[in-house]
């Protein structure tokens, strides 16, 4: 199969069949090249439905888990998203193709530096990587509309909740080290905070600084 083949049957047997419908999240899935922000000895399962290994121990996510978080967190084109945990590059890819501007924070500094070029050569200029503990936020660009978190921990970090927009949506996924809950979080009013489980899922895990 080529890889365009593989692409197409990614969408269509493992995004639409399991409930992806958004029209912006199949089109921003279809454009990115996964296999650009992967190794070349991967290249052949990088359409494969499941999370592939990148450097430092860590992972690129499954790609119906990141159509999922990106139709979930009910994009428009006028968002800013912040992300944590950018490790290769690609969920942040398919959030700057749905939003105006994507920050993304990884705390692996030769992930970051790599997502960096590799989002550079795809030529996005609507995505800034920073190398730095994302349980801290990005205070700078707040407040979001969207926030993303690709790592799992017991507790949603409360400086990310703090840096939510009023109607914005936080997905990230909650719970102990082997199975956690895909929480959506919405910020509803200034002072009221409404939260869904989207379901059962497995992450790697969120390590504030003060750990390492
Ligand atoms: N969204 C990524 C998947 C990344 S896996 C992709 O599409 O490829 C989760 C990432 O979170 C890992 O790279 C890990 O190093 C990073 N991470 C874990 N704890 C972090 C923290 N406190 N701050 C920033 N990044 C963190």
């Amino acid at each position: 199969m080529s890889l365009a083949e593989a692409r197409q049957h990614m969408l269509k047997d493992h995004l639409m069949a399991r409930g992806v419908h958004d029209e912006r999240v199949l089109a921003a899935m279809a454009q990115v090249p996964r296999e650009r922000l992967i190794a070349p000895a991967l290249y052949s399962a990088a359409y494969d439905d499941r999370a592939l290994p990148i450097d430092a121990g860590q992972t690129i996510s499954q790609p119906y888990i990141v159509a999922l978080t990106a139709q979930e967190l009910k994009l428009s084109p006028t968002d800013r998203l912040l992300e944590i945990g950018t490790g290769s590059g690609y969920a942040a890819a398919i959030y700057a193709e749905l939003v105006s501007r994507v920050y993304t924070m990884e705390r692996h500094a030769e992930l970051a530096e790599r997502a960096r070029r590799h989002l550079t050569e795809l030529g996005y200029r609507n995505i800034e990587v920073r190398c730095g503990d994302g349980t801290l936020g990005w205070a700078e660009h707040a407040p979001y509309q969207a926030i993303a978190v690709a790592a799992a921990g017991p507790v949603v970090p409360p400086a990310l909740l703090a840096q939510l927009a009023v109607g914005g949506r936080l997905i990230m996924p909650v719970g102990g080290p082997d199975l956690q809950h895909l929480l959506r979080v919405t910020r509803s009013s200034p002072s009221t905070l409404t939260q869904e489980d989207l379901g059962a899922v497995q992450f790697v895990p969120l390590i504030s600084d003060p750990e390492r």
